[in-house]
């Protein structure tokens, strides 16, 4: 019976490790590792085109608070829908962050991690 009882709380505590390191470590680890980093928020809207300069943290927080952790940012100015860019260290030509490579010197944030 005592041994049951061992078991079964040892299990509850794997099963606390286990929620705590799926929900709760990455979000909020996640999010603060990003700080001092800036993203740009760029208008998708050709009339528009502005470029919103946000702390990459803050804008996680934003779609996490807003957007229930989806990534469709809106652009500050009009409200159309935006996209993020980031900022290539090589030649700072802004270039959608899901792209490989910087399309303007071909800088690549892959590679040079790699070297
Ligand atoms: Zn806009
Ligand atoms: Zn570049």
């Amino acid at each position: 019976m005592n041994k049951n009882k061992i078991i079964l709380i040892c299990g509850c505590l794997v099963l606390a490790a286990i929620f705590y390191i799926i929900f709760l470590k990455p979000q909020s680890s996640g999010i603060s590792d990003y700080k001092g980093q800036i993203v740009y928020i760029k208008c998708n809207n050709p009339k528009c085109v502005h470029v919103q300069e946000m702390d990459k943290a803050e804008y996680f927080t934003m779609l996490h608070e807003k957007f229930n952790d989806e990534e469709r940012p809106l652009c500050s100015k009009c409200g159309s829908s935006a996209r993020r860019y980031t900022k290539c260290p090589k030649c700072s030509q802004l270039y959608f962050h899901a792209a490989d490579k910087c399309p303007d010197c071909g800088y690549s944030e892959l590679d040079s991690a790699n070297k």
